[in-house]
């Protein structure tokens, strides 16, 4: 039984806790940097923005050593005020100098984030798993973004070690991504359990680097990777807990966190609400979630 071997879990962040829409080629956004580079006197059209951002991101990744390279957003940005700067620039206090590529990242992220919200049931789940397991977070990501998201959805405490792919410059299924975790953890692979949404990053990732896998079947992600099948399947995070052997959650009287949860699957007759904290902010028809795709570079 699984429960009897399994120490600590680890999850996947984006597609499996958190549901995520990015919309990174929109003109508002370069037009928004290069009107905000502006003001560090740095004259570039939108246009050029777009071509400088993306020339120089493949340009790291082909320059990378990686089998699976991770990007740096804030190193793309900080070329680009470099490679760009006045004398007006140059006579900007230290610290804006400083600031300023990591501003700019924050900005990209921000102007092209058109959803973050976690899965129904997530908090209630990590609760309860939180009370018997360490946590753990393997996640591809920004290291800009990556903890400021966890911390928006109220989920940053959660989790011991989080690592980060924009940390380290690879990214899943690098067996290394598991490795960190698991080295951190000081439990065997096999121990670890491991929940994630794609069948290649996460599940081929992690079965390589011998962890168990549990795929959440989202809305985002690949489906299917050779002939790769994950330990176990689940629509509902709920279902992790009778996986791991905990007690179901327990129905909870109307206004109480769970029952926020409740709520929101009952009040949309099917659908699938997405929870902010305890709110429902948005109800998603099963036509909406097909057409959705995760905007994360390189989520494919
Ligand atoms: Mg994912």
């Amino acid at each position: 039984m699984l429960s009897s071997v399994i120490e600590a879990v680890a999850f996947d962040v984006n597609g499996t806790l958190v549901h995520i829409r990015t919309d990174e080629g929109m003109d508002e956004i370069f037009r928004a940097i290069g009107h905000v580079l502006t003001y560090s006197g740095i004259d570039l059209h939108r246009g050029e923005v777009r071509e400088l951002y993306t020339r120089y991101l493949k340009e790291q990744q082909r320059d990378s050593a990686e089998e699976h390279p991770e990007f740096d957003a804030v190193a793309i940005f900080r070329r680009i005020v470099d490679e760009h700067a006045t004398g007006y620039t140059r006579s900007m206090p230290a610290v804006k100098q400083e600031q300023l590529p990591l501003f700019l990242a924050e900005l990209y992220r921000g102007a092209s984030r058109r959803r973050l919200a976690l899965y129904p049931y997530v908090r209630a789940v990590l609760d309860a798993l939180h009370t018997r397991f360490p946590l753990a977070v393997v996640s591809d990501g920004q290291s800009a973004y990556a903890r400021a998201e966890l911390h928006q959805v109220g989920l940053l405490d959660y989790f011991d070690p989080i690592v980060v792919s924009g940390d380290h410059g690879f990214r899943k299924p690098d067996a290394r991504m598991f490795e960190l975790a698991t080295t951190t953890l000081g439990v065997e692979p096999g121990q670890v359990l491991y929940v994630g949404n794609d069948m290649y990053r996460d599940v081929y990732g992690a079965r390589a680097a011998g962890l168990p896998t549990v795929l959440f079947e989202s809305d985002q992600g690949t489906r299917v990777y050779r002939d790769v099948q994950p330990d176990h399947t689940i629509t509902d995070h709920r279902e992790l807990l009778t996986l791991l052997g905990l007690p179901p959650l327990r129905p909870t009287r109307v206004g109480s966190d769970r029952g926020g949860d409740e709520q929101a699957v009952a009040a949309c007759g099917g659908r699938h609400p997405l929870v902010v904290g305890q709110q429902v902010i948005e109800v998603l028809t099963d036509e909406e979630r097909g057409s959705q795709v995760d905007g994360v570079q390189g989520a494919k």
